[in-house]
């Protein structure tokens, strides 16, 4: 929370962005499935993925860049592979859609591997691994990003040439452990991460991102508004860009939707191509032998002596766990910036409500 910034409570974020959906055409249940994907991300803390991406969502409606009405389709399904063609439907629709395309046959034959082409934003996959991991299975996610210019350096480039590729690894909670999850991009910062500092006039962490000369910087100025200037750098260096690079191919190639080298459309909205492979744990062994494996390994890697006593180990999808605790009870922090771009694409959407 930043001097300026206001806390809107999440319910009256979800009717104002369904509203504007709504406008835009959207049917109410995907006008509403959007709304709430949008402020499940600000919930989780992840405001790159939260409501400041409705003035983006509202300008591809106008532009044709998302089919606010598609359906996605199943087109191949075979033993355990089943693959969906988005048509442009909105991101949370296409992405719930393949889950629930996989899990039955996962739960037949023991794993399914599930690809989606086509989509529009899917957001914050974690929303997708949380699907999973709440019917029992556990889920490996790759995705690439398509339709507009690259992102992301390779590893020892100065241009963007990747995507932000996320990867999102989930395990379902057992009897006294939450869900283990995973969720993150492959740039060391997510691209929305870049623009809402560049919003409040922040610094990012220096090298996340590269200038438009090709030199390392922490100065996010070339993402402010939804511009880009410059290039995120990979996490981990040479072993994030590597995995971008999986993502890339794993997700591009598999699912159809094609990579985002320069042969293939850049409209200049936002597509997702995902791989999933969801696994069903009853298929691999006892489940009681697992969950007590599964329980152990946490409290041992947990109970590492803390580096700063203050901030004690804790385990991916903890701070997400913690700050949807806090913000469904708070309310969500919204910067100047990002409340004066929402009011502004509502007005212009024919919104007469105002936040804030
Ligand atoms: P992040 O760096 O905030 O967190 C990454 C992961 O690390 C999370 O699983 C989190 O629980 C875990 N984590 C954080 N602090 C931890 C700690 N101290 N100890 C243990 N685990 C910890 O996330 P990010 O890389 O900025 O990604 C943000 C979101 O952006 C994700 O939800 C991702 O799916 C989404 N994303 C989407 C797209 C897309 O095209 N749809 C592209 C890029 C990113």
């Amino acid at each position: 929370m930043q001097p300026g910034d206001v806390r809107i409570p999440a319910a009256e974020l979800t009717t104002f962005a369904a509203a504007a959906l709504e406008k835009a055409g959207a049917k109410r249940p995907h006008a509403q499935a959007v709304a709430d994907h949008l402020v499940a991300s600000n919930l989780a803390g992840h405001d790159s993925h939260g409501i400041g991406l409705l003035p983006a969502y509202l300008k591809h409606s106008r532009e044709g860049l998302v089919d606010v009405n598609a359906e996605p389709e199943t087109v191949h399904s075979a033993g355990a592979i089943v693959k969906l063609d988005g048509h442009d439907a909105w991101g949370r629709v296409a992405g719930e859609a393949a889950m629930k395309a996989a899990f039955p046959k996962a739960d037949e034959l023991g794993l399914c591997a599930v690809t989606l082409s086509n989509s529009h934003h899917l957001g914050r996959i974690g929303t997708y691994g949380e699907m999973a991991a709440q019917e029992g299975f556990a889920a490996l996610f790759f995705v690439n990003v398509t339709d507009h210019d690259p992102m992301v350096a390779p590893y020892g480039g100065t241009d963007s040439r990747l995507g932000t590729n996320p990867v999102c690894i989930a395990l379902p909670p057992t009897g006294t452990k939450p869900a283990f999850l995973l969720d993150m991009a492959t740039s060391r910062i997510a691209m929305g991460k870049a623009r809402v500092a560049a919003n409040k006039g922040l610094r990012v962490p220096f090298g996340s991102i590269i200038d438009s000369n090709g030199l390392p910087t922490d100065d996010p100025s070339g993402f402010k508004g939804f511009e880009q200037k410059g290039a995120l750098a990979p996490f981990g260096d040479h072993k994030g860009y590597g995995l971008a690079f999986a993502a890339e191919l794993l997700a591009g190639v598999f699912s159809g939707g094609g990579t985002i080298q320069p042969g293939n459309e850049r409209r200049g909205g936002i597509r997702n191509q995902m791989m999933a492979i969801v696994l069903s744990p009853d298929a691999f062994g006892d489940p009681a032998a697992m969950e007590r494996e599964m329980d152990a390994m946490w409290d041992y890697a947990l109970a590492s002596p803390p580096a700063d006593w203050d901030s004690p180990v804790i385990a991916p999808g903890d701070p997400e766990r913690a700050l949807k605790k806090r913000r469904s009870a708070e309310g969500v922090p919204l910067d100047p910036e990002t409340l004066k771009q929402l009011n502004d694409a509502a007005k212009a959407a024919g919104i007469k409500r105002q936040l804030g």
